[in-house]
């Protein structure tokens, strides 16, 4: 009999054993258990990471991981030991293994990871989707007609090499100097409110960063019952990648406590309150993650979903994107829900997929998982939003140039007649194209005469 393309079998979570890293030979279960303990013991730069994994990874590495830090990361390192344990998880590292990890690929990426040629597309900008551009109030996108963004806060616990705010989140790197949120905290979820109560077209806020576990529960709190104040609002969703990153975060029982009592406030007034994570490899997905999730369903939060990123080097197989997929709503109670294309941000063209290759990705998951539980893959296109990726309008495969149209305007075209009939590009990464399209790109990068090329 002939195979199927893909065999389905359980795997059970299994925590991975922390004491197999030498730096954490003596830590108990109740310290890794501890959020505040995996707070204080992040990995932030090469010394502390060195101090974790000694000599199982040699100085090669560590030499590139400076270097990446030192030239070309958007991100700073951020890693709580949750997600530096997902790494080569049942084994003690070796060179070797930890280059080739999924997660230390995305999570904690070294200059020979980016390409040597086109790191980043002639086309790639910071705050590619021009979230920034369209701020109502400090923080506050108002992109789609119905939706809003609010960023509470620019920081995270975990920073994701390929973060899509990288123009806004974390610290500044040497390649990139951020953005501030200047408004004190209290202003800015003022400022955010006034918006909303003034605006009853509006009935969806996703409550983001940042990451909001970050924000002090206390101040969470208080502005989600604020919004569950505003009658017009029906849907909350909270973006956390710590549900995943550091699961800790949302089993302390002063979180789980208040998630409670939000939960059944947004249950009596109808409004459905989700959590949105963000996971993009099945090696993230531990028992303790699965209970961070159960936990978060348990005490009255209608749904958690996944909304991972599709990467190159980390999940961009129909394997890698089933293996997840089924421990997510197989193992962790989580949905999945969305892999979007990563986007066109600097130094990011090794993670980058074309938009052809994400249509076979999409076709080739299909009819393995419940239908409500297959995940869209979608491309952000800037000045559009979120398309699936069989959208498009025209496809120039020999340039990797989509063509894409929209039908709604952003908040800064109420003035523009022509943003719905037009066609508005996205980029394939350059090396996946055809000869001819590269040697396209290289003569226009010569005629630009721009930094378009590495040095
Ligand atoms: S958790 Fe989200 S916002 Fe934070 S660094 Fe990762 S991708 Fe960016």
């Amino acid at each position: 009999m002939t195979a199927q393309p893909y065999a389905y079998r359980r795997q059970e979570l299994v925590e991975p054993d922390w004491t197999r890293l030498p730096g954490w030979r003596a830590v108990t279960r109740e310290q890794w258990e501890s959020a505040q303990w995996q707070r204080v013991n992040c990995v932030k730069n090469v010394r502390q990471l060195r101090a974790v994994l000694g000599d199982t990874v040699d100085e090669r590495f560590y030499a590139d991981l400076a270097d990446d830090q030192a030239r070309l990361a958007t991100m700073s390192m951020l890693l709580p030991p949750q997600m530096i344990n997902m790494m080569v998880p049942h084994a003690v590292p070796d060179t070797e293994s930890f280059y080739a990890d999924p997660i230390r690929r995305y999570m904690l990426p070294v200059a020979s990871d980016r390409h040597p040629v086109w790191p980043s597309h002639p086309y790639a900008s910071r705050d590619s989707l021009h979230e920034h551009d369209m701020w109502v109030a400090e923080g506050l996108t108002h992109r789609y007609p119905t939706k809003v963004l609010a960023e509470l806060l620019s920081t995270c616990p975990q920073y994701c090499g390929h973060c899509t705010r990288m123009d806004l989140v974390g610290n500044s790197t040497p390649a990139v100097d951020k953005l501030k949120l200047t408004m004190k905290p209290v202003d800015r979820y003022d400022a955010m409110i006034t918006y909303l109560k003034a605006q009853p077209g509006v009935r969806d806020v996703v409550v983001s960063g940042g990451d909001v576990a970050n924000v002090p529960w206390r101040n969470l709190e208080s502005f989600l019952m604020r919004l569950l104040d505003i009658g017009t609002i029906r849907d909350i969703r909270l973006a956390t990648k710590a549900l995943a990153g550091l699961p800790q975060h949302w089993l302390q029982s002063d979180v789980v406590e208040g998630l409670e009592r939000v939960a059944r406030t947004a249950a009596r007034r109808g409004v459905n309150l989700a959590i949105h994570t963000h996971v993009n490899h099945a090696q993230s997905l531990t028992p303790l993650v699965a209970k961070a999730a159960q936990t978060a369903l348990e005490v009255g939060v209608r749904d958690v979903r996944n909304q991972g990123v599709l990467l190159r080097g980390v999940n961009a197989t129909s394997e890698d994107l089933l293996d997840l997929c089924f421990a997510l709503q197989g193992e962790a109670g989580i949905l999945p829900y969305y892999f979007y294309m990563c986007d066109m941000i600097p130094n990011a063209e090794h993670w980058r997929v074309a938009v052809w290759q994400a249509q076979q990705l999409q076709h080739d998951i299909m009819g393995y998982l419940p239908g409500y539980a297959t995940p869209r893959i979608v491309c952000d296109v800037p000045f559009v939003g979120k398309r699936w990726v069989h959208m498009i309008t025209e496809y120039d495969r020999e340039r990797g140039i989509s063509y894409w149209t929209k039908n709604y305007r952003t908040s800064i075209e109420a003035d523009d007649a022509a943003a719905l009939e037009r066609r508005y590009p996205f980029y394939d990464p350059i090396d996946t194209l055809p000869e001819a399209g590269q040697a396209w790109w290289l003569r226009e990068a010569v005629t630009a005469g721009a930094g378009m090329l590495a040095e």
